[in-house]
């Protein structure tokens, strides 16, 4: 008797996890636990996975070990069970402390998202956010379920298939059939369900995961045509990455990606907006420039420096197409994709090496 009481203590100490979650309480309980310890491995056992959500919310949990939110609580409210599921709100609140600052700088942020529960045998588990389909002609559209976002988001409905034609039309690349993309009402919604530290962003893609954009304020000519905008810059990602081929999206260089993405979106933004975008380039490019291998990779270039990789690359990419034609940028971007090696990409390109191309598109934008 008394081995078999150690054995039992022994394994309670083993696996505390394993006793939580009977009820979506618990689930809250075990979701916070592990966000507060940055413990991704244990957030992901309390997912269910579906959809994109399965890879949207293992990249939720590799955010919480980069950068854990040590105080975030996770707090489910008016949880209607229904059999083995669950409707509920998620209300997250945490301190996001911003890159490189002290926690004692951080902003204190609260978001309320309306969420799926789903019991597996006796245990819950978290299936990310609630949405409502809203019927197009391409891919699939989703509404986040909160009050009157479904009826907004409808209209919109028919942008995509015209979003999907334009990036066809720039870049001469096909958007999947299979888009997924989700629509949220506010900038903190749409960033708390990509990863806690992100800065709130208006349009989000990630391969794997749903293109995520906010629903767009103004007259309904304004809100045409910042959807359009969004849409053919996050479709600009996800063709990029599907032409790429599988597992070679990441050797193209982040501000590559964001560049053509910009560039595919030139019909949807105004004569005003793009003056002020090129100015702002060639700003760079007399003065703050920051060497394009610095902003290679999403993951460690610093808040700070995203416009710089926004506009340079925006400018790089005007820069090919005017100098090398239409095929120009795509052609950079597939010897990226093909090779990860940014000198034999430049040679592909027409130029001796990556260093040369990059003074030349400087030297162009700066007498702009
Ligand atoms: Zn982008």
């Amino acid at each position: 008797m008394i081995f078999r009481a150690a054995l039992l203590v022994g394994l309670t100490l083993l696996c505390p996890a394993a006793l939580a979650q009977r009820t979506p309480r618990e689930l809250a309980q075990a979701l916070q636990q592990a966000a507060r310890a940055g413990d991704a491995a244990a957030y992901r056992t309390l997912l269910a996975a579906g959809g994109t959500f399965t890879v949207e919310g293992v990249n939720f949990a590799a955010d919480l070990a980069r950068r854990t939110p040590t105080d975030v609580t996770y707090t489910f409210s008016d949880v209607r069970q229904e059999g083995a599921r669950a409707s509920a709100n998620l209300t997250l609140a945490w301190t996001r402390v911003p890159e490189g600052k002290s926690r004692a700088e951080g902003q204190p942020s609260r978001v309320t998202l309306p969420v799926g529960l789903v019991r597996v045998g006796e245990v819950w588990r978290y299936a990310g956010e609630a949405f409502t389909p809203v019927k197009t002609g391409l891919g699939t559209l989703l509404a986040l379920n909160v009050p009157g976002l479904p009826e907004r988001v409808a209209p919109l409905a028919p942008l995509l298939p015209r979003a999907a034609q334009e990036v066809r039309n720039v870049l001469g690349l096909p958007v999947p059939e299979g888009a997924v993309v989700k629509v949220y009402p506010d900038s903190p919604r749409l960033s708390a369900s990509v990863y806690l530290s992100l800065p709130p962003v208006a349009g989000w893609n990630e391969p794997g995961e749903a293109i995520k954009l906010v629903m767009p304020g103004g007259t309904p000519a304004e809100v045409e045509a910042a959807t359009l905008r969004v849409l053919t810059h996050e479709f600009t990602h996800l063709a990029v990455g599907l032409a790429a081929g599988p597992g070679r999206d990441k050797r193209i260089p982040w501000w590559l990606h964001e560049g053509l993405a910009n560039f595919a979106a030139r019909a949807f933004v105004s004569e005003r907006g793009w003056g002020a975008w090129q100015s702002r380039v060639n700003g760079y490019a007399r003065s703050g420039w920051v060497p394009l291998t610095d902003l290679a990779d999403f993951p460690n270039v610093p808040e700070a420096r995203w416009d710089n990789a926004y506009r340079q690359g925006l400018g790089v990419v005007e820069f090919l197409a005017a100098t090398r034609g239409k095929e120009g940028p795509w052609q950079l971007t597939r010897a990226f994709a093909e090779t990860g090696e940014a000198d034999v990409a430049a040679r592909t390109a027409g130029f001796p090496s990556f260093a040369a191309l990059e003074t030349a598109a400087r030297t162009w934008l700066a007498a702009r």
